[in-house]
């Protein structure tokens, strides 16, 4: 959970993966909020509330992610048979790991939230805490989207560049 910064990945993972829709690169960003919302669901995750200490380690756990990244990978890669879809997939799903690192715990947004935990419930928690402060959330948020917007649009003009130049040939 980290708000936008994970939208701003996907973006900017365009040039690296042209041909995937970027829906799909987003989606992946999001990924483990998804595989979060599926425990949430099942009772064993929650969110965090004022005054509640809540770690989410099956979703957001280091040790999970990694597997989550590579089951993402596996199934993308059952799906379009390309090697480099599937590593750039499962690379996207871990980049959520890696921005939830850098502003958890986020206590400028949830009082008391926690870190992010290593293994299980009770492995360390680990975290930058960028978004200890709102100043340093709305920073990475809106610097992130910034630069991941320029690059998206960027390679959208690139790519129409090339696709003319193609059909003039
Ligand atoms: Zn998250």
């Amino acid at each position: 959970m980290a708000g936008i910064a994970h939208l701003s990945v996907g973006l900017a993972a365009k040039p690296a993966a042209p041909r995937i829709p970027v829906g799909i690169l987003i989606l992946a960003a999001y990924g483990i909020d998804i595989v979060f919302l599926g425990f949430m669901a099942a009772g064993l995750e929650h969110f965090p509330k004022e005054g509640v200490v809540v770690s989410a380690p099956w979703s957001h756990g280091l040790f999970m992610a990694v597997i989550w990244s590579v089951v993402a990978g596996v199934i993308a890669n059952l799906i379009t048979k390309d090697q480099r879809t599937a590593v750039i997939i499962g690379l996207l799903f871990f980049s959520h790991w890696l921005v939830d690192f850098i502003s958890h715990p986020m206590t400028a947004i949830f009082p008391g939230a926690p870190g992010l935990k290593v293994f299980f419930h009770d492995s360390p928690e680990v975290g930058l805490g960028l978004y200890r402060t709102q100043l340093g959330a709305n920073l990475f948020e809106y610097g992130t989207l910034a630069v991941g917007l320029g690059i998206y649009i960027f390679t959208l003009i690139r790519l129409r560049r090339k696709k003319k130049l193609a059909t003039e040939e």
